[in-house]
Order: structure tokens, then sequence, then C-alpha cells
């Protein structure tokens, strides 16, 4: 008999009853706006800026609207101007490019590796070519972070980390987020916290912080922030520094408390259906198991395989098999983006040249998302219908 998944790749888990109730209790006092405090109460938001900034090890955390907003906030705050170029990832997430194109700077991309790092000798060739680095560790993949900073040191390369797939990921112990200037994160739904939307930005510099803060829409109470830059800082940029609203609530914010408490777990949890996935497809004919380094704690929130030099319709022949047995992949390499789109050629208004080792690279990636709403029963099975699907369809090229 033929084997079916039945599961949602998009159901997430309930929030946890504790921040429910959190929640409840914002909506009651109908506060909920961050800087709506009675007395000298600190308020959800301050408290969860407080606690990421102890989770990352960094000096400030801001709580924001969203991902993609401190994004844009981290090249503001360390001067990307308009018609500056930025170096990015050529394999990522729109939200990306956008956040460059947002603040009227222009991307200049990177490629990707088949680790789907951003391919180091491509950055060293390009250094030149910005003073700024957008590094997305897409689809929660790292790069050698060592080398890379080496790289940006050496060029006088500013580093914003965009983590929107790597909270609780670390290279060699140090988090994700840490290596550069500034680190970016998503709580939106299908991240590892979820509140929504939501994000946070990180930094350990006094003075990007204070931009950010006033940046987020602080108006002048930024001293109810969780993490406060000295106020002399303040001084020097409170008033030339725009108020581009994006702030958290408390209702998000008490949403998020108990999901970062709980964090490192998930993401073991996690972990281990990525490894049943991983376990199940590896040595597949014809599909190349992207390797993850020693050096690199990972959260395998989702799962990449390469069908390298595949031809397209056999490609889209095994994903719309799998989808009849209800596992539903993501083919980076498709002519046309569904859904989604993750390829620099995409994006048609920052320009490009051909990426030849690149394209080889983004035409072979197929993507899974695995939600913790998934058992190890459940990774196990639909492994077996990848392995099975993809062996059928190899065969038959075959002949
Ligand atoms: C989701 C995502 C973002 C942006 O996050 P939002 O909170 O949705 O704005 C940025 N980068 C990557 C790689 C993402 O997947």
């Amino acid at each position: 008999m033929t084997e079916v998944f039945k599961g949602s790749f998009t159901q997430q888990e309930p929030i946890p009853d504790e921040g429910i109730a959190a929640a409840v209790a914002v909506m009651r006092s109908g506060r909920l706006h961050r800087y709506n405090l009675v007395g000298d109460e600190a308020g959800e938001t301050a408290l969860l800026e407080r606690e990421f900034a102890d989770y990352t090890g960094a000096k400030y955390a801001l709580a924001v609207a969203s991902g993609g907003y401190a994004l844009a906030t981290a090249l503001r705050a360390v001067g990307v101007a308009p018609g500056d170029r930025v170096l990015t990832n050529a394999f990522t997430l729109a939200p990306v490019p956008g956040a460059v194109a947002s603040v009227g700077a222009v991307p200049v991309f990177v490629g990707v590796t088949e680790e789907l790092t951003i391919d180091l000798d491509d950055l060293e060739a390009n250094a030149d070519q910005a003073d700024v680095l957008m590094l997305s560790h897409m689809r929660g993949h790292l790069c050698d972070m060592e080398r890379l900073m080496e790289i940006c040191d050496a060029a006088g390369i500013t580093v914003i980390e965009d983590c929107a797939h790597t909270m609780g990921a670390a290279w060699k112990g140090r988090p994700s987020g840490r290596w550069g200037t500034v680190g970016c994160y998503s709580t939106q739904t299908y991240k590892h916290i979820n509140s929504g939307e939501g994000g946070f930005l990180v930094t350990d510099d006094d003075e990007i912080a204070a931009r950010a803060t006033i940046l987020s829409g602080s108006y002048m109470l930024y001293g109810r922030n969780g993490t406060v830059p000295p106020e002399e800082v303040f001084d020097r940029v409170k008033y030339e520094t725009p108020n581009v609203s994006g702030r958290m609530d408390h209702l998000r914010a008490a949403i998020l408390r108990p999901q970062l408490a709980r964090l490192d777990a998930q993401c073991a949890a996690w972990n281990a259906r990525y490894g049943v996935v991983e376990a199940g497809l590896r040595g597949t004919p014809g599909l190349t198991v992207v390797e993850r380094p020693e050096q690199e704690t990972y959260v395998g929130s989702s799962i990449q395989f390469l069908l390298l030099d595949w031809e397209h319709s056999a490609i889209a022949e095994v994903l719309s098999r799998c989808l009849r047995r209800g596992v539903e992949l993501k083919w980076f390499g498709g002519a046309e983006p569904v859904g989604f789109t993750s390829r620099y050629d995409s994006w048609r208004y920052a320009p490009s040249e051909p990426m030849p080792k690149s394209d080889r690279i983004l035409r072979s990636i197929v993507d899974m998302r695995l939600p913790l709403t998934f058992s190890l029963e459940d990774c196990a099975l639909i492994a077996r219908i990848i392995r099975g699907e993809v062996g059928a369809v190899w065969q038959a090229a075959r002949g």
C-alpha cells in the first residue's frame, strides 16, 4: 500500500498557556502600547528585551514590529544612505533585499555554495564594492563565521546578520547574531518563536542601539526600554535620528516571553525531527544531503536537499509526486516563484549579472518545513515518501 502523509506543513504549536494568560492580562489592562506604563512598572516589552539581551549575550536588545523592520532599522542605524551599495546573499528571502531597497540602497549579490551558505571567495572578490554586508543565514545554514569576519574586518565592512532562521543557533559556540555589529531576528509565525509578527535587533554598540531605539519610535520615552544606552549617547543622536515607527507592543511581548524561556528545548525538538528526516534521506541515489559542519550549532526547523544537475522537468515531477502523497516541498529553482521568492533574479528592482555557479545550486534546492506539530514517526514517513519518489523519478530518467 502507498503511504500518504496527512499532516499540515503550516500548522504551528499553540501559544503556551502562560503566554495566553499574560496576553489576556494585557488586554484586560487596556495598556497595549509599550510606553503605556503605570508608575515604574517595566512592562512586558521591556522585560522581553532584557530577557532577549540575556539570551543572546548582547548589551542591547530592541523589540520591533517585524524581522524586516529590524533589518531596515539596522541599515539606517549603521548609516546606510540612499544610493549606497550593500552586499547581501543571492539566496535569501525577499525581505532581505527588500530592506536594502527600503532605505534606497542597492543590493550587490554574493553567490551561494553547495552548503547553502554565502560564497566566501565571492565575498572576498567583491569586498571593495560596499561598506556594509547584510548577511542572511538563509534556512539556518551558518558559513565559516571566523573567515567571514576576517574578510569583512580586513575590508572595513560592517556586518549585519539576518538571523530569521538562526535564533538559537551558533558557530563555534558563539550565537548567530553576535558575530557582526548587529543581529536581526524575526518572531513571525514561521520562525522559532511566534507572535504573528515581530522582531528584534541586538548590538553591543551604544550609538547604534540609541539610533535604533529612536528610529523604532520611542519618542523621548527611550528611558523605559529594556536595555538603554547612556543618556549622553542619546543627546548626540536624538535630534538627528528620524522616527520610523515600528515598535513591538505588550501583547506580542507577553506571548513571546514564555516561548523564549523554552526556546532551547524547542530547538532540541526541531533537531530530533531534522535528524530523522536527514537519516531517512541519506544515501538516496541522485539526492545530495546538505552536510552540517561540526562547528555549527543549528536549529533544524526546515531541511533542504539538492537534486544537483537534474532536468527541470524531473524535479517538478518529484515535487508533484510527493505532493500527491501529502508531502509539500518547495523548490527554490522553479522558473517562476510560487508563494515566496528566494533568488536574486526574482528581485528585478535590483540589478544583477547572471551568476552561473550559484544558478546551478539554486536550481537544485528543495526545501521542506519541519513544524513541531510533526511527530518523529511523521518525519520518518515523510523521509520514506521523498526517498521513494526521488528514487522512482531517478530510475525512470535512467531508463
Ligand atoms: C522571515 C524572514 C525575514 C523577515 O522576517 P519578517 O518578520 O517576516 O519581516 C528575513 N529574512 C529571512 C531569511 C526570513 O525568512
